[in-house]
């Protein structure tokens, strides 16, 4: 896979185009990677490969296939569940790819350039299909954190326009499909646009790229800071002003004195928590960036770092067994009773079609707590409902909940 990012990247436009100098200060910055990442490129590699043997190089032979795909394998950060992830976003382009009546163009990990819309710009489109009067642009996403959706998606978008304006000129495209495929969180989504509103998009982008490109432009604080891994998302002195800004309410204006009453009111909850939505995650960022400063070697004015604490750990299991049984104390002692693995990794171990065929029957999903999210969060609301035992004074069920 190409290695070489653009300044205006698709994978950092939700921050860029909301937070248009974070472009030219990010460059600035060394890049930094992380397993995850390198984990990621090598799941990015088997799905390639996947799709150049099932739609591309059609000749290529069962041994040519297992060649490449063990020498991927023997990468250390291989792990098996790729297998079945790898498989699932193979499953959905070739649902796709199957739903027209001739077979489509299927091209894996091409090079796009949008740079008719964002200055200097191009990225890699994970599979780009084009059918009748259909694009589809896929993506596979590897991240077990952040759960990313197709709906509207400015990555997907770009590759979009950059696949329009390298294929448009030889398929009459009239709808645009976006896909995200994330199997490490269940994920699949889809957005489904026309070629005008793709087109519309662009235009309406152009001057915020442009000013992105010239590093001009306002700073915003918002959820991409930290999805998007701001690389200032600890020092950018923007998000310091807005989170400080939090702190302004606590006092009369005039005098700096304590408000009154003494408790606050739900309506100063309400607006605190809006306002103080993003301090949590900043607070963390900060305390990330001291500790490695310091570990660094590097001071923090007011700060050291200490050894945290440490668990025990038998560093001769089988001498500690010996030695057990040599005292005559039972194996019941040492050994912990058989249990059955969590869900999660039955599923990764069966892969998702065995998994649902042989213990899908017997799964249930029960109610999840109820957790704390702003108004206009996408999710539907939860409707709260006493039980009878509530109703007429008893334990409130929906104790354990949580804040996101
Ligand atoms: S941390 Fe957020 S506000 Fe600051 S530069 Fe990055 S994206 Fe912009």
């Amino acid at each position: 896979m190409p290695s070489e990012h653009a300044l205006l990247s698709a994978s950092s436009s939700h921050k860029w185009l909301h937070c248009p100098p974070s472009a030219r200060l990010e460059a600035e910055k060394p890049d930094q990677t992380s397993e995850y990442a390198r984990e990621g490129s090598l799941a990015h590699s088997i799905c390639e490969l996947k799709l150049q043997k099932t739609f591309i190089e059609k000749g290529m032979t069962t041994r040519q296939f297992n060649t490449r795909m063990n020498k991927l394998k023997k990468d250390p950060l291989y792990k098996p569940e790729m297998e079945n992830n790898t498989e699932e976003y193979l499953d959905h382009i070739k649902q796709i790819a199957y739903s027209f009546q001739t077979p489509p163009m299927v091209v894996a990990e091409k090079r796009v350039d949008y740079s008719k819309w964002a200055p200097e710009g191009f990225g890699t489109s994970d599979c780009i299909l084009i059918g009748g009067a259909e694009l589809h642009v896929v993506d596979y996403k590897n991240g077990k954190g952040v759960m990313v959706s197709a709906y509207d998606n400015p990555q997907m978008k770009l590759y979009a326009l950059g696949a329009y304006d390298a294929y448009g000129f030889l398929f009459p495209i009239h709808k645009v499909v976006l896909h995200i495929v994330q199997p490490n969180l269940n994920n699949i989504s889809s957005f489904e646009l026309s070629l005008e509103e793709l087109l519309a998009w662009g235009e309406k982008i152009k001057p915020i790229a442009q000013l992105a490109y010239e590093g001009k432009g306002d700073f915003c604080q918002g959820e991409w800071c930290d999805k998007c891994f701001c690389k200032l998302n600890a020092t950018c002195r923007k998000r310091m002003e807005d989170n400080m800004e939090v702190m302004k309410d606590a006092t009369e204006e005039d005098t700096g004195k304590p408000k009154l009453p003494a408790e606050i009111s739900t309506e100063e909850i309400g607006a605190i928590l809006k306002r103080a939505m993003f301090l949590e995650n900043w607070v963390k960022k900060l305390k990330k960036f001291a500790l490695d400063t310091l570990v660094a070697g590097k001071e923090i004015p007011g700060w050291k770092i200490i050894e945290g604490r440490s668990n025990r750990v038998i560093k001769d299991k089988d001498a500690a067994v010996k030695a057990i049984l040599d005292a005559e104390y039972e194996e019941a002692v040492i050994y912990k009773p058989r249990e059955m693995v969590a869900l999660g990794e039955l599923e990764k171990l069966l892969g998702k079609k065995d998994f649902e065929k042989y213990v899908g029957p017997y799964v249930e999903k029960p109610q999840g707590a109820p957790t704390l999210v702003p108004e206009d969060d996408r999710r539907p609301a939860m409707k709260i409902r006493p039980s009878a035992e509530e109703a007429f004074g008893g334990k409130n069920k929906y104790n354990n909940t949580e804040v996101q």
